[in-house]
């Protein structure tokens, strides 16, 4: 049911990748809350890289004061404070980034990436490859936050001009410039392209399905 405060969701968990930095601009800030805001009006709780440093601190928190469940993966060589400061909620350690990763997807129904730098598009990248090769099926947000994305969205339309990218997995990628009406598009989100090996081949148990009714076909 829908009120003022509470939208709900077909998304039970979203994992949130995002800078460890704050961006020089408020506007980044803003929309960690903002996105954080989000998911807690639609009760959906977080996956997220583990950590308090950068726009990572600011939705963890918001979706942690905001009373939903916060998981942070974070592999041993970043647990010391002075390298990743406070997680909030559950926090899971893994070996290291593979491990990370892997682990941060099977909890995941949905991936959103806030903007970020190297580290935010490696994961962002990765999440919309294992897409495209038909290891998962669940919807990649990017949340272009004042243009942040042009020049990379540019580059996935210029992969598919010069012949690198099939049109049809060009539309994994899902981009809005508001939190709202980017979980709006991808709560619609099916998947359309042709998966590269069919999902069924894929060692599913390690990375968790979605949705689940096709996946039981
Ligand atoms: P970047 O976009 O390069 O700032 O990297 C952000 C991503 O890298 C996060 O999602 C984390 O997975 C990881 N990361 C980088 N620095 C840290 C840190 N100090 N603590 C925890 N995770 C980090």
């Amino acid at each position: 049911m829908e009120d003022g405060n509470t939208r709900g969701s077909k998304f039970k968990r979203v994992c949130v990748f995002c800078g460890s930095n704050f961006g020089n601009r408020q506007v980044f800030s803003d929309a960690a809350i903002e996105l954080g805001d989000e998911l807690v009006k639609r009760k959906i709780d977080l996956v997220y890289g583990g950590g308090s440093v950068g726009l990572m601190g600011l939705i963890s928190q918001k979706v942690h004061e905001g009373g939903c469940h916060v998981l942070g993966v974070i592999p041993k060589a970043l647990m010391p404070l002075e390298i990743s400061g406070q997680t909030v909620g559950e926090v899971r350690t893994v070996v290291d980034m593979h491990e990370r990763k892997a682990a941060m997807a099977k909890e995941s129904d949905a991936f959103i990436a806030l903007p970020g730098g190297y580290g935010t598009m490696e994961e962002l990248l990765e999440m919309i490859t294992w897409s495209q090769l038909g290891i998962h099926k669940k919807p990649v947000g990017l949340l272009n936050v004042d243009g942040y994305y042009n020049c990379l969205l540019a580059l996935f339309d210029n992969g598919v001009e010069q012949g690198f990218i099939k049109p049809g997995a060009r539309d994994i990628v899902v981009s809005a410039p508001s939190a709202k009406e980017l979980v709006e598009k991808m709560e619609q989100y099916t998947p359309s392209h042709k998966q590269v090996a069919p999902h069924e081949s894929w060692n599913t148990e390690q990375l968790g399905d979605y949705p689940k009714q096709q996946n039981a076909q």
